[in-house]
Formats: C-alpha cells, sequence, structure tokens
C-alpha cells in the first residue's frame, strides 16, 4: 500500500468508531480520511473532525457540524473517493448505507452484524455481482477470514464464544440477573446492546447467521465452542480434518486494523508480542443451550431463511432494549423473541422494502407483548 488509503467511518463516535480512529491514527501515513459520521454525538463527532481533518462529516443536526462540509449519508456511501467504508454503526440504520457503498463498487469493513443478519442474502449477491470485497470487523469472523485460503476446502466453522458474564452461573442467577451484571462482560469492552446480546449468548446465534452468509456455510457446518479466555477467536477445519485457528490477545483494535489494511499487515497499534507461555492455559466446552437457548433460536431462524431472521433480530433487539430499560428480567429477552418468531408469518425472499417493513411491525408488535408483559 504506497499510497493512502481512503477511507470513511460510519459511526465513528461508537465503540468500533473510535478504536478505529486509535488505529489510523497509528497509521497516519497509510490513511486519509474522506468523511466521519455520527447520530447525536456531536461534540465527539466535531473534536475528531479537528483532529482527523475529514472532507465531509454527517449527523442528525448538520448545523452543528464544525470544521468539515457536511454531506448526506448517501453521498458519501456513494462517493468515488473512497477507497473503503468503515460500517461501524449498530442496528437496522448500517444496512442502506453499506448497499449504496455495494453498489458503487467501494469495498466495506462490516462491523455490523443487522446487515447480514436482515438481508445477507441481497447484500452478499450484490456485492458478489459488483466485484466488492466485504472485510469483517467481528472478532470471530475475521479470525475466520483469516484462516480460510479455499472455502471450497473448508468443512466446517468453529466460532468461539466467550460465554460471556453467566458462564458458569446458575439458570436461577440468571433469571434474576440485573443490568449492571449484564454489563460486566469479563473479555471485550463493547457498546451496552451487544454487551446484553453477548451475556444472553444472542450475539453467538446473530454471528452464527453472520458466518452463513460471509462464507456461504451451511448452518449444519457451524459449530460454536465456549472459549472463556477469548484468545482463540475462531478456527476451520478443512476437509482432511486439519483445523486452523486464529489466536491474538482480545482487543478489538486487531480485528478492526485487519479489516481496514486488508490484504496489507502492519505493526501499527500492536503494543506487545503473543505469548503462548504468558497465556499458559486455554479452555474449551461445549455451550450450555438450557442456560443459552437463544443460540438454538438463531439456528433455527437461519435454517428457516428468508423474514425468519428479520423478525429474529427485531424482536431480541426490542427485547433488550426494554431490559436496559429494567421493563423486563434478562431471561423474558429470550421469551420474547421465541414468542415473537412463533407469532410470525415467514416471508420467503423479502426485498429490502419489505425487510424495513417487517422490522417495523415485529418491533411494534414486540413493544406491544413487552407492555402487556409488564
Ligand atoms: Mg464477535
Amino acid at each position: 500500500m504506497n499510497k493512502k488509503k481512503k477511507i470513511s467511518i460510519l459511526g465513528s463516535t461508537g465503540s468500533i468508531g473510535t478504536q478505529a480512529l486509535e488505529v489510523i491514527e497509528k497509521l497516519q501515513d497509510k490513511f486519509e480520511i474522506i468523511a466521519l459520521t455520527a447520530g447525536n454525538n456531536v461534540d465527539l463527532l466535531n473534536e475528531q473532525i479537528a483532529k482527523f481533518k475529514p472532507k465531509y462529516a454527517f449527523c442528525n443536526n448538520p448545523k452543528e457540524i464544525q470544521g468539515a462540509e457536511y454531506l448526506p449519508l448517501d453521498e458519501i456511501c456513494s462517493n468515488q473517493e473512497n477507497d473503503i467504508i468503515l460500517v461501524a454503526v449498530s442496528g437496522k440504520i448500517g444496512l442502506k448505507p453499506t448497499l449504496k457503498a455495494i453498489e458503487n463498487g467501494i469495498d466495506i469493513a462490516l462491523a455490523n452484524k443487522e446487515t447480514l443478519v436482515m438481508a445477507g442474502d441481497i447484500v452478499m449477491k450484490k456485492a458478489k455481482l459488483a466485484g466488492v470485497n466485504i472485510v469483517p470487523v467481528d472478532s470471530e469472523h475475521c479470525a475466520i477470514h483469516q484462516c480460510i485460503k479455499d472455502i471450497s476446502q473448508v468443512e466446517k466453522l468453529i466460532i468461539t464464544a466467550s460465554g460471556g458474564p453467566f458462564l458458569h452461573k446458575s439458570i436461577d442467577d440468571i433469571k434474576k440477573a440485573t443490568v449492571k451484571e449484564a454489563l460486566a462482560h469479563p473479555r471485550w469492552n463493547m457498546g451496552r446492546k451487544i454487551t446484553v446480546d453477548s451475556a444472553t449468548l444472542m450475539n453467538k446465534g446473530l454471528e452464527i447467521i453472520e458466518a452463513h452468509h460471509l462464507f456461504n456455510m451451511p448452518y449444519d457446518n457451524i459449530d460454536v465452542v465456549v472459549h472463556p479466555q477469548s484468545i482463540v477467536h475462531s478456527a476451520i477445519e478443512y476437509k482432511d480434518g486439519s483445523v486452523i485457528a486464529q489466536l491474538g490477545l482480545p482487543s478489538m483494535h486487531i480485528p478492526i486494523q485487519y479489516a481496514i489494511t486488508y490484504p496489507d499487515r502492519f505493526k501499527g497499534i500492536k503494543s506487545k508480542s503473543f505469548s503462548f507461555a504468558d497465556i499458559a492455559r486455554l479452555d474449551f466446552e461445549k455451550p450450555d443451550y438450557e442456560k443459552f437457548p437463544s443460540v438454538k433460536l438463531a439456528y433455527n431462524a437461519g435454517k428457516t431463511g428468508g423474514s425468519a431472521t428479520v423478525c429474529l433480530n427485531a424482536a431480541n433487539e426490542e427485547a433488550v432494549f426494554a431490559f436496559l430499560n429494567e421493563q423486563i428480567r434478562l431471561f423474558d429477552i429470550y421469551s420474547i423473541t421465541n414468542e415473537m418468531m412463533n407469532r410470525h408469518n415467514i416471508i420467503a425472499n423479502p426485498t429490502i422494502d419489505e425487510i424495513f417493513e417487517i422490522d417495523k411491525e415485529i418491533r411494534i408488535k414486540t413493544r406491544e407483548y413487552i407492555k402487556l408483559l409488564s
């Protein structure tokens, strides 16, 4: 990479966005920032603009942007100056900008799971047609991306899960878990929604769906294994029985850097060398689906296909918000999502407009159902 890579970051004030800027700060001679976008955190956005000097910026209140030209999100994603766009927003708002960038032939570093959970078939098909690279930022998928040489020779994907804060707690403890306990993740520092998803293991469920689309792998060939140390970020098994795993210290800086510098590698933000002797031991165990039934729910939604994963994502997200607002208990997130899945009439091949329509409808129904419960 001789000339600077031109990048835009969607969601630059979030957890992934701010860490991406830390990576870019270390690799200043490698990157030029075209645009930064945020939602409502305009103070931090303006600090980032002053420091990183992007040409353009976007936020919900354009008048408050200082030091960069306001550009609508659509125009940022179709701007041909971009070599790559890091989609680091959380939730369904990631889908349309990602599609826009793909249609314009711009490579994607994808940190937004919902894009693939909601519309994986459409997104991957369009990316293939447009010759666009989608490099995953999610640590497990980034690991698998690094392990795969030839996908046609891979027998299965093995996704690791840290197990979250309730791994060895009893089912009764999980049922009465508080918001504070659910947000105390032992290994990863992430946003609130994904941290709750990690506590219920729904995050792993969403990652199974994400992996299915990214690597075109049947659900029966995607396994989950609990690995509390979060050193092995995921693995693949080849047809001949060889297993290739990607290891590293649990830091999101590494997968973010990989995704935005791919196919190159630089020293960048790495602070210390990896030491097997310091780590000393790696543990693995089967996931307990009695305690964490959300994983099975996600497998089923994925296998059903069509709008099932749209329903799963929308119902789960609304239930997580209700839990964070202390309206429901942690285990209710599963029960509510399961109930909404049972009620949902599957649409086989939804269009993008239908996906957004279904998403909206499920969210309204989920909120109504939660109201009845509380
Ligand atoms: Mg992950």
